[in-house]
């Protein structure tokens, strides 16, 4: 079998056809503020973006910010919530990260990665989804999808999601980070699907390692 260039080699076309196939790859989460985006984001842990979707639907008309959420209260929006897994666990951390928010930040969503991954609750992968959706900021959030497909195409080989996100945006231009994301997320969902990929209809299979050793197919040099 020919040998694959590297991968930095490979990128630029994985780019390309990335784009062909998703031009309009986008958040699946519905949000019409960064606070929403925020919740909407916690919620989303274990849980398909559609059944968020459906939660937040019937939550964020009762919501006008962090100060109604605390005032909700734990019980309550557990109760309101108790359609996403882990519901009682994500409660209480959206109460603390809107307490939080209220102490540090007047009520507002900071536009920072710092000051984000340091309220009650919010790691990397939920900051970088909240910059990049919800203020432009290029970052590059790993989710299950971003992960196994990186892997899959041998742009990544880190064991952790935070390592793979600092993999990939060493070699990722920081404009093309935010599209990349949804797009990589989008191929997850609607092509390289976990258990069975469906390579043999895959564009990027003569630029992708695993998709050769699946299909034994010839690669672009
Ligand atoms: S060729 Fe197969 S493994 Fe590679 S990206 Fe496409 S579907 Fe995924």
């Amino acid at each position: 079998m020919p040998r694959l260039g590297s991968h930095r080699r490979r990128l630029p076309e994985i780019l390309r056809l990335l784009a062909l196939a998703y031009p309009d790859a986008h958040c699946e989460l519905d949000f019409q503020t960064p606070f929403e985006l925020l919740v909407a984001t916690v919620l989303s842990a274990q849980c398909t973006d559609r059944r968020v979707n459906m939660v937040t639907s019937r939550l964020f008309p009762r919501l006008t910010g962090p100060k109604s959420l605390v005032e909700m209260g734990v019980d309550r929006l557990a109760e309101e919530i108790r359609d996403v897994g882990l519901f009682r666990a994500k409660a209480r951390a959206l109460v603390s990260l809107s307490e939080d928010l209220i102490r540090l930040h007047g009520g507002q969503v900071p536009a920072d990665r710092q000051a984000l991954e340091a309220l009650a609750g919010v790691g990397k992968k939920t900051a970088s989804v909240v910059l990049a959706n919800a203020f432009a900021i290029p970052a590059l959030a790993v989710d299950t999808h971003v992960f196994r497909v990186s892997h899959r195409l041998g742009l990544a080989s880190a064991k952790s999601p935070e390592k793979t996100a600092a993999e990939l945006m060493e070699i990722v231009p920081p404009d093309d980070w935010i599209s990349f994301h949804h797009q990589l997320i989008a191929h997850g969902r609607q092509v390289c699907h976990a258990r069975s990929p469906a390579c043999a209809t895959c564009t990027l299979l003569p630029l992708c390692p695993d998709g050769r050793r699946r299909t034994a197919s010839p690669a672009v040099r």
